[in-house]
């Protein structure tokens, strides 16, 4: 089932989301509907909270643009970012209206732990996009948004352009 994507501004973006304690038949189920809602939107990955469930679930395909879809399930991802920062060129959000981009300072590799749909605990080193994908998915978890991270000029910009946008909406 294709579930609706929560847009920024709405406030359930910004919590911390709580661990998911026990594998249950909801939890595969809301799993494959948030993997349908991704693929459906055309994204790379997709936080529990981007669709209203405050807890830590990530799916993520960050190899889907040029090769055969490679799915991955992160449940309660406990992330070491490694190596230098780099720059997330153009970073994008299902959740942050308007196609805006921009570029984000993220670190070149990260460290994952984390429990799968079968219940069993696995580690893996990540790096290039998939661990920039995982970053940007792990701050949802923590109610942060990648326009968290851009310098205050631009992210007042983009905050009128929205705060625009809604209200156009609002009145039409
Ligand atoms: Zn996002």
């Amino acid at each position: 089932m294709i579930l609706d994507i929560v847009s920024y501004p709405d406030p359930r973006l910004n919590r911390a989301c709580a661990p998911v304690r026990e594998i249950t038949g909801e939890i595969r189920t809301l799993v494959a509907d948030m993997f349908e809602t991704m693929y459906a939107s055309r994204g790379v990955g997709l936080a529990a909270p981007q669709v209203g469930r405050p807890l830590r679930i990530i799916v993520m395909d960050p190899a889907q643009k040029e090769s055969p879809p490679a799915p991955r399930v992160f449940v309660n991802p406990a992330l070491e970012r490694s190596g230098e920062r780099i720059l997330s060129e153009q970073e994008g959000c299902l959740s942050v209206p308007l196609n805006y981009r921009s570029d984000v300072l993220r670190y070149s590799a990260v460290f994952v732990t984390a429990t799968d749909l079968d219940g069993g605990c696995f580690a893996e080193m990540l790096s290039g996009f998939p661990s920039i994908v995982l970053q940007h998915e792990v701050d949802h978890l923590n109610g942060v948004l990648f326009i968290d991270h851009i310098s205050r000029l631009r992210r007042s910009l983009y905050d009128s352009k929205v705060k625009k946008w809604l209200n156009r909406a609002n009145t039409a």
